[in-house]
């Protein structure tokens, strides 16, 4: 599909990341923001893209799919790389999350927060038996659904109308600690209305804890509008991979 020569992924990715990297600058300056940090979407591409990535200066790269990311990870140990879950998520896969992941972008229901805290304690207690330090208490961004009439839009997400009720429960969670929201721009909508409403979410979730300042909206076709409007992580995939491979 790219039609890059054998040999020639390293080039091909960094040229793509130097792009997206020139991109959220040219966006920063423009709104006279601090650039927001880019979690590059690694999903359905190979662990040597993510070595790859690595090598070019990518510290924190995002993953929707446990089994796949699990598998990424492990084979990925040597590397310092923040792994960020930003899949939906169900409560039966937070104990394999909680070994690997720095952070979860898709926390939507307290069901789910109650699975993640019971999750990081007994991966406390699994390293601490295994005598490797602990792990630091899991970032989570409370996921919103920014569908305009106010419903659930099948992408995933709370509604904001919950957002206080959400935010007190992980706020009141040993293991994890409150990061701020996240958001995935609905289709038919203008990406400029929906992270205006993502940021009002903002500041009631920081009602509950100031400390919770992350906004992490924004994707390879609205990241100018999501620095625009103040996100703090930008999760870019396919404007740095390239074209997702069909998954089989
Ligand atoms: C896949 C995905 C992204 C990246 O999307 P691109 O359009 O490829 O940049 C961002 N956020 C979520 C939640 C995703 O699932």
């Amino acid at each position: 599909m790219s039609g890059a020569p054998e040999g020639g992924r390293p080039e091909d990715l960094s040229r793509r990341l130097a792009q997206v990297r020139s991109r959220i600058s040219a966006a920063s300056h423009a709104a006279n923001s601090s650039e927001p940090r880019l979690i590059v979407v690694t999903k359905y591409f190979p662990a040597s893209d993510v070595r790859i990535l690595a090598g070019l200066g990518v510290s924190d790269v995002g993953e929707n799919r446990d089994q796949e990311a699990a598998a990424k990870a492990a084979e990925l140990e040597d590397l310092s790389l923040a792994w960020h879950f930003i899949g939906q998520l169900q409560s039966n896969k937070a104990r394999s999350v909680v070994r690997y992941a720095r952070s979860v972008h898709s926390v939507d229901r307290v069901s789910l927060v109650t699975a993640l805290g019971k999750a990081v304690a007994v991966e406390q207690e699994r390293r601490g038996g295994a005598g490797s330090e602990p792990r630091p208490d899991l970032d989570c961004y409370l996921q919103f659904s920014l569908d305009p009439d106010g419903t659930a839009d099948g992408r995933g997400g709370a509604l904001p109308a919950d957002a206080a009720g959400l935010a007190e429960k992980v706020a009141g969670t040993a293991g994890l600690r409150l990061a701020g929201v996240m958001a995935v721009a609905p289709v038919d909508a203008s990406p400029d209305e929906a992270f205006a409403r993502l940021l009002m979410i903002s500041a009631a979730v920081r009602a509950v804890d100031p400390s919770a300042t992350g906004v992490s909206a924004g994707m390879s076709g609205d990241l100018e509008a999501a620095v625009a409007a103040g996100a703090t992580h930008l999760r870019i995939g396919s404007d740095v991979l390239g074209p997702r491979p069909a998954v089989g």
